[in-house]
């Protein structure tokens, strides 16, 4: 079995539906098996300003997929789920990157792995951290948590965690 980190996120409405259906697809696949969930944290978008506040969270699988396989399934999960690929780091129904995949470092046109930005974005480290804090990130000699420290607070500041309410408009 292989163990693998996927981070999700949406910020087109309804962004909270979006992340369960993108998990349900994932639990279908009888080759994905998801351990573990962090929370779900609202997040401020970086690189484009321009758009709506993101939902996003980590989930850590086992998998008897190879890394590209697992990138297809998550591929082919964004395109059910209606993923449109306009503005660069622009607003989307749902988001899949692969973060870590076992300790691989490899960098193919498809996938890089570890995701070369995973330890420069609080979205990704604060919810990753919940999960797993020690894990070494390869091709970086520091945990996740040590990552996290040299984030700026302002950028910390700007991942909140996130519950649903009843009845909310989503
Ligand atoms: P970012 O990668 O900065 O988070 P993004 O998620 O908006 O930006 P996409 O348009 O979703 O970028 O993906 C662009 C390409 O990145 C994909 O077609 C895929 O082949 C490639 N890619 C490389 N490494 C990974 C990875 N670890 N996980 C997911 N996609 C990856
Ligand atoms: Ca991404
Ligand atoms: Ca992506």
């Amino acid at each position: 079995m292989n163990k693998a980190y996927v981070a999700l996120g949406s910020n087109i409405a309804p962004r909270h539906f979006h992340l369960t259906q993108a998990i349900d697809y994932m639990k279908r696949s009888e080759h994905v098996l998801i351990n573990n969930y962090s929370s779900i944290y609202q997040t401020v978008p970086i690189g484009y300003q321009d758009q709506g506040e993101f939902l996003n969270m980590v989930v850590e699988v086992s998998t008897t997929l190879s890394s590209t396989e697992l990138l297809d399934l998550c591929q082919t999960i964004e395109a059910d789920l209606g993923r449109k690929r306009e503005i660069k780091w622009g607003p989307r129904t749902i988001d899949l990157d692969i973060l870590l995949y076992n300790q691989d470092n490899m960098v193919t046109e498809q996938l890089i792995l570890p995701h070369p930005r995973m330890h420069k974005r609080a979205f990704v480290l604060v919810p990753l951290a919940e999960l797993n804090p020690e894990l070494r990130i390869p091709g970086t000699n520091e945990s996740v948590k040590e990552h996290l420290a040299q984030i700026s607070n302002e950028e910390k500041r700007g991942v909140v965690k996130w519950t649903k309410q009843d009845g909310e408009e989503e």
